[in-house]
């Protein structure tokens, strides 16, 4: 690229991983054209109206700097950040808060932004704290779903992905607190894990 030419994000030089990524499953470019997609269909659905973007850390946190300046409304962001206890690749549904809201939610239009729903405890439990607090509506981003947590109770309303019940980093996931700097959706190479 000249130096000059309009950046997109998907046009981001991927860091050396070495040989550490196994496959890409999703690129940088489809997550932003999907990115786009939804952000469309958000500023449709909310035209008129505040809302408020609550981002749940760290894993979201690409998801809302993308989407956020794709949506052609005046938005306010805050974030929630949680963490699940379980083994390093899967949760036991324990949640607990590390950040909350700085802000009080009751009678606002709320848009949970997640990275990956995976078995869905962490949203259910997210849903029902935030829900307690009286918003005026309540709906999910969701950037990728797994197979498992296709349940009609979880209510993602906007789902960029479904990938395959493997273990995905990049685009704000992590493995052991790597890869999160990756533009793209990967799989690591098993090697990663027993190292
Ligand atoms: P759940 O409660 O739905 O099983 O898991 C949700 C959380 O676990 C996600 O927000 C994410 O932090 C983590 N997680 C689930 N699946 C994956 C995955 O494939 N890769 C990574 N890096 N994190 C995952």
């Amino acid at each position: 690229m000249t130096s000059g030419d309009a950046a997109e994000p998907g046009d981001v030089p991927r860091p050396a991983f070495g040989d550490d990524i196994e496959s890409v499953l999703i690129d940088g470019p489809q997550i932003q054209a999907r990115l786009r997609e939804l952000a469309a269909q958000i500023t449709d659905d909310y035209a008129g109206e505040r809302l408020l973007l609550v981002g749940v850390l760290k894993g979201a946190f690409m998801v809302m700097a993308d989407l956020a300046r794709y949506l052609e409304l005046p938005v306010e962001v805050d974030f929630m950040a949680v963490s699940s206890y379980g083994s390093s690749t899967k949760t036991s549904g324990v949640v607990r808060i590390l950040k909350d809201l700085e802000r009080d939610i009751a009678g606002r239009h709320i848009l949970v932004v997640e990275d990956i729903v995976d078995s869905g405890l962490t949203l259910k439990y997210l849903l029902r704290n935030l829900a307690a607090r009286g918003p005026k509506s309540l709906e999910v981003l969701a950037l990728l779903a797994k197979p498992s947590s296709a349940r009609p109770e979880l209510r993602v309303r906007y789902q960029g992905f479904e990938v395959p019940d493997v273990f995905v980093v990049g685009y704000g996931l992590d493995y052991a607190e790597r890869y999160r700097n990756l533009d793209c959706i990967a799989t690591l190479a098993p090697a990663v894990y027993s190292s």
